[in-house]
């Protein structure tokens, strides 16, 4: 039906492809959120964590967002 065919045409973002926000470089928050999602984001590091490397990731899409703003 069309509806399908609409539906299969969206493309969602993937959360494994998804390009997380940039830390601001001289950002002490940005920096420390960073250092964070490279811990537990590295497979080979004892730290490696995917879910907290996530919960990392959204927090420092909040923190970018919510400049000024919170
Ligand atoms: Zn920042």
């Amino acid at each position: 039906m069309a509806t399908t065919a609409v539906l299969r045409s969206v493309q969602l973002p993937d959360p494994m492809v998804y390009r997380p926000p940039e830390p601001d470089p001289g950002c002490a928050v940005c920096a420390e959120l960073q250092r964070l999602i490279d811990l537990h984001g590295d497979p080979h590091g004892d730290s490696y964590d995917p879910s907290k490397a996530i919960d990392h990731r959204i927090a420092l899409a909040r923190h970018k967002a919510g400049k000024g703003a919170e």
